[in-house]
């Protein structure tokens, strides 16, 4: 049966004519549209014929009854309960697990739980925070619940509920992962799967003690597909070049960025261009964030020994022709990784450095050899992710002098930039998704001699820029330029790094 979209409709407000909110929660049943012709009715799998039929009568018109979700219309009440909730004031003792469990599956609580995980899915959140802090007091002193969700890299408050709701809350959610919801003093990891429509989603989960509380973050995975390099934001010249590593047959491509610069999502869409009947592709990740068809994906497990160098010497017996490495984190991965790339491998992997060239002196750091560098090195990229500029309601401007200045001394011309006004499309935020900065560069004959000479970071960089490698920050500046991005998220992403976040 195909469900219908709420959202599709604008369900009656709660008051006017919509049934008691008591009503829909209880038997599924919920007013979608009504005038003086007809009433259309959403139904969940919850609801009976019986109390179907007696709306017949009872409306007196004909009745259209349309399938909906039932977690869609349980966020939808959600919503309504969390506007109430702020008239509420309860006190609740929490050292009492009945009390706590009673809470805990009671349905305003289910509901406003999955309103909050459901809406963050569908505004494309990676991550949603939910924190009690005693420091966070509303006007009559009582402690807060702040909710934020993380959209495009950027944390928003999306609503706050009273305080005392946030024991029932956490309870809920460590249900929902099989975590003890006694426990308030030691950190708990979990996962929920939700199920939405025909999709599931997972949820990692974290919750960690807080002064006054405790702060629990749920990562939003496997929420997509994995995109194209195309989407990604990468330009031609850059695309030729990620194609032209992905061609070769073994040796060892690295990507590098801080945490949070979209370094995952760049790997598994070059994984994708290599999927194929012909080929064997082995990912070691740690989570697995998206789930691709043709690849064997395995998650580390350090709590059972089962690390990233652990892992990466029992998948080569598994005759792989490509691996890809979450992240290479220790001098034992390191070795490895670059053991498999020497021995017929193609190895994908990530570091932690701010620029292309440092992969190099950080692998030599890690106690590789460089003549094992020079030989499978291929070649590295460096990403920074940066803010897109909402397309609907995008407005030229002049640049400032010192935005001037910056384009200037990269040689970059630009007859306009361009910033979003903001708009229902974009929340208002005035942009819409996030593309990457990035540089790159293959190896050549001239790079492995500077390797094996144990050359500087300086000499590694002047050779590279000879090469006519472009920087992320004259990338970045470029994609302003262009109108796809603004400078200050040039300036905020690979400018002034860490700063405003
Ligand atoms: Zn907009």
């Amino acid at each position: 049966m195909k469900l219908m979209s709420m959202n599709d409709y604008n369900p009656i407000p709660e008051g006017s004519s919509q049934y008691p909110i008591e009503f829909i929660d209880a038997r599924g049943l919920i007013k979608l549209r009504e005038d003086e012709n007809r009433v259309e009715i959403g139904f969940t799998e919850k609801a009976e014929e019986c109390v179907k039929n007696s709306l017949y009568n009872f409306h007196q018109k004909p009745v259209v009854f349309i399938p909906i979700d039932a977690a869609e219309l349980s966020a939808f009440l959600g919503n309504k309960m969390g506007e109430a909730a702020a008239d509420e004031k309860k006190n609740i003792p929490a050292d009492d697990r009945v009390l706590l469990d009673k809470l805990a599956n009671d349905a305003p609580v289910i509901n406003l739980v999955n309103s909050i995980c459901i809406e963050g899915i569908r505004c494309g959140a990676s991550d949603i925070h939910l924190e009690s802090a005693g420091t966070l007091r509303d006007s009559t002193g009582a402690g807060e619940l702040r909710v934020r969700y993380r959209q495009d890299g950027v944390l928003r408050t999306v609503r706050t509920i009273e305080g005392s709701r946030f024991p029932a809350i956490s309870s809920r959610i460590k249900i929902m992962a099989n975590l003890n919801i006694l426990e308030r003093r030691q950190p708990q990891d979990g996962r929920i799967t939700v199920t939405l429509g025909n999709d599931q989603v997972d949820f990692r989960v974290s919750i960690v003690p807080v002064a006054g509380g405790e702060s629990i973050v749920l990562r939003i995975l496997g929420r997509k597909a994995a995109g194209s390099l195309e989407d990604l934001g990468f330009n031609q010249p850059q695309l030729g070049v990620l194609r032209q590593l992905l061609r070769m047959p073994h040796g060892l491509i690295l990507l590098t960025g801080p945490t949070g610069s979209g370094k995952t999502t760049t790997l598994n869409a070059m994984l994708r261009e290599l999927v194929s009947d012909t080929v064997k592709i082995i990912t070691i990740e740690d989570p697995v964030e998206f789930l691709m068809e043709g690849v064997n994906q395995i998650q580390i497990n350090e709590q059972i020994g089962l690390g990233f160098d652990v892992l990466l010497r029992r998948v080569l017996r598994q005759d792989p022709n490509v691996i890809m490495i979450g992240e290479i984190r220790d001098s034992a991965t390191a070795e490895i990784a670059l053991r498999a790339a020497l021995t017929g491998h193609l190895v994908l992997s990530t570091l932690h450095t701010n620029d292309t060239a440092s992969v190099i002196p950080r692998l030599c750091n890690m106690g590789v050899e460089p003549y094992l560098i020079a030989s499978v090195l291929r070649g590295a990229a460096a990403q920074r992710l940066v803010r897109r500029v909402c397309p609907r309601c995008a407005e030229e401007r002049q640049a400032a002098p010192e935005e001037q200045r910056l384009l200037d001394a990269a040689n970059i011309a630009a007859q306009h930039l361009y910033r979003g006004r903001g708009c229902p499309a974009c929340g208002h935020t005035g942009f819409s998704g996030r593309i990457v900065a990035a540089e790159l560069f293959t190896c050549d004959a001239g790079l492995e001699e500077l390797i094996l000479g144990g050359a500087n970071i300086t000499a590694l960089s002047a050779h590279l820029r000879k090469q006519g490698m472009r920087t992320l920050l004259e990338d970045g500046l470029e994609k302003a330029a262009l109108g796809i991005t603004t400078i200050e998220e040039v300036e905020r992403e690979i400018i002034l790094p860490g700063e405003g976040k």
